[in-house]
């Protein structure tokens, strides 16, 4: 059998390839991030690009070494004769961060808004909205701890999703407080779930000794089950007065603006670096992998790597989850279209004389043209599979009149064009 693609990779293919799923679509990707890049630098968002890899240590201080990511969704990446030191990166922000430190971009007015977009990796269990390969879309506003930025960010995150037409998307929103409010929780976690030991999950009897919030988090269902059994008392009850106060004025922008949101006491974001500010945008009718996207805030971050105190606070989307709930909703995707002007010779000779027209053409329109002799029956079937508007035709008394036999195959009309006014040519549909 011919080789393929790794598992939980996808391809991104040209338009009219068969069986085509949105999320696998190169121009609904072009078309999804066009969309997000329109919204976010019209915030003052700034692009920012950084290496697809980056040292382990990095991932592992900023995700956190207690997050499944970091403990085994992994890529190492070796090459000859190296130590294995790199991963593939599974999320953007750690290394926006680092490259703030790295670049100096502390210099640059605060609070400083940039955006990225690219694949991201992490080796889980693949299916359906769930990949090894994905595609997020990153928004990162770092040097500023005003509730204020969290409002714009949930809201930037609303506005990108108004712009891709989707209409049934939910934001929840939460508050994992600040690190001593946590130890709070986890304490009362820690004390109400060591009884009940037991019946937790092997995962989740590790987390009860590192991390009893991310119980919480856990996918297992028998963890689910006890959780409803146990009924635990939500993070928000434990915000302090800072948090707290933080997370009423969040909430105050948003109503101010007209931002539909709902509290979700159970958001607890899988990643060590949040403080504050956490939430997740889901889509009805997608099914169990409904989190479009999420964000929070993460003011530890920047010291956990070793650079100065930088609040910061940032969202991604996964681009094939929105796709699918794009595809979900029945909203047309704008498809790569044919050539405007398609030129055939009719005789071998006068090829290329077809091409170099088509070069000419090609300051002022989408032109192709047959790479061999056609006779006008087969010129415009040919014409028509490619989906071109106009045809033009070459044969000799055209190639000696210096003209073109032109065709509109959606209109029908037939005239005649001198080759030197190709420039007027003005396809319908742009
Ligand atoms: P996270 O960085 O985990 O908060 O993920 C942000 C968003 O990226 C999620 O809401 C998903 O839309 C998307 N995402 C995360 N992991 C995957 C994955 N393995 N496959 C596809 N999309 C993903």
């Amino acid at each position: 059998m011919a080789l393929q693609r790794p598992k939980g990779t996808n391809d991104l293919l040209p338009d009219g390839s068969p069986k085509l799923e949105a999320f696998a679509r190169a121009s609904a990707h072009e078309w999804l991030i066009g969309k997000a890049r329109g919204v976010l630098e019209r915030a003052g968002a700034q692009r920012i690009d950084t290496p697809v890899f980056e040292e382990a240590e990095l991932v592992k201080r900023g995700v956190g070494g207690s997050t499944d990511i970091v403990r085994k969704e992994m890529f190492t990446v070796y090459y000859f004769g190296d130590h294995g030191g790199y991963v593939l990166r599974p999320e953007g922000t750690a290394s926006i961060v680092r490259a703030y430190l790295e670049n100096g971009l502390k210099q640059l007015p605060a609070p400083l808004k940039l955006w990225t977009s690219g694949p991201m990796f992490r080796a889980e269990r693949h299916q359906k909205g769930r990949y090894r390969q994905f595609h997020q879309v990153d928004y990162e506003v770092l040097g500023s701890a005003d509730p204020l930025v969290d409002a714009e960010a949930i809201a930037l995150m609303v506005d990108v999703v108004r712009a891709l037409g989707l209409r049934g998307v939910h934001v929840k929103l939460g508050s994992i407080g600040d690190p001593e409010d946590r130890e709070r929780y986890n304490a009362y976690l820690r004390e109400l779930f060591t009884p009940h030991e037991a019946r937790l999950s092997d995962d989740s009897r590790e987390r009860l000794a590192r991390n009893p919030m991310r119980i919480l988090d856990s996918k297992s269902a028998g963890d689910q089950e006890l959780l409803q059994d146990i009924g635990v008392r939500p993070m928000l009850d434990f915000l302090g007065e800072e948090a707290g106060a933080h997370f009423a004025q969040v909430q105050d922008y948003l109503k101010d603006w007209g931002v539909g949101f709902e509290i979700d006491p159970s958001i607890v974001r899988g990643l060590d670096y949040y403080r504050r500010t956490a939430w997740e945008l889901h889509a009805e009718g997608i099914g169990a992998k409904s989190a479009l996207g999420g964000g929070g805030r993460y003011d530890g971050l920047s010291e956990g790597l070793g650079g100065g105190a930088v609040p910061g606070i940032g969202w991604a989307f996964g681009i094939e989850r929105l796709l699918l709930a794009v595809e979900q909703e029945g909203i047309e995707l704008p498809r790569a279209g044919g050539p405007q002007l398609y030129l055939v010779a009719l005789d071998e000779e006068n090829v290329p004389l077809a091409a170099r027209l088509a070069a000419q053409a090609r300051a002022y329109l989408r032109a192709e043209f047959a790479y061999r002799a056609l006779k006008p029956g087969s010129a415009f079937k040919d014409a028509e599979r490619r989906g071109a508007v106009w045809v033009g035709l070459i044969g000799s008394e055209e190639a000696a009149q210096g003209t073109l036999s032109l065709k509109n195959m959606q209109t029908g009309e037939q005239r005649t064009l001198a080759q030197s006014e190709l420039g007027s040519l003005t396809p319908p549909n742009g």
